[in-house]
């Protein structure tokens, strides 16, 4: 089986939280047919599997920029061209979706890695909190909270369901 990256989400929210200032380095996977806008592997993640997708979300009605978007599955988009990082969506989230960092630094450069590039691969993991981005022969396995992200990417995180509901 080939190889795929793994990004634990749950291990990036510890960290974060134990140091609530410092800027996490961010990454792309992009195949050429998928830009999807250009965002981070994180942003993609959080919107997709740590995001409770409430109803009436809070966070597109506090945006002042109009910038965050739900589309039928619940599913929210950031407009990055829209977007002047207020960070009021971060703050008013209910179950803390969004990590201090969010959308502060897509000005620095030099905390993005493509990760269809080896040696920025590998920048990525040793830029990262220890233990958070890794190298694995495993795929998607819900019980241990990963699930494929891309044909590449594979995230650790606790997916928020209504099935027990
Ligand atoms: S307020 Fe938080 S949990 Fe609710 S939709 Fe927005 S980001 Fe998701
Ligand atoms: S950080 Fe961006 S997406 Fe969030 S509320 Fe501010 S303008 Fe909207």
């Amino acid at each position: 089986m080939a190889q795929s990256i793994l990004i634990d989400m749950i291990k990036l929210r510890a960290a974060m939280s134990d140091n609530p200032d410092q800027l996490l380095p961010e990454a792309f996977y992009y195949n050429s047919v998928n830009l999807n806008g250009l965002k981070t592997l994180r942003e993609l993640a959080t919107f997709r599997f740590t995001c409770r997708r409430c109803e009436d979300a809070p966070c597109v009605a506090v945006c002042p920029a109009d910038a965050l978007e739900k589309d039928e599955e619940g599913i929210i988009t950031r407009h990055t061209n829209l977007c002047v990082s207020c960070k009021s969506c971060v703050t008013i989230c209910p179950f803390g979706t969004m990590m201090t960092d969010f959308f502060k630094h897509h000005r620095n450069r030099d905390l993005f890695y493509d990760l269809k590039d080896e040696n920025d691969l590998k920048r990525f993991i040793a830029a990262s909190p220890e233990g958070t981005v890794m190298i694995t022969d495993q795929d998607e396995s819900p019980e241990k909270n990963i699930y494929r992200l891309n044909e590449k990417v594979l995230i650790r995180d606790y997916l928020y369901t209504t099935e027990n509901l």
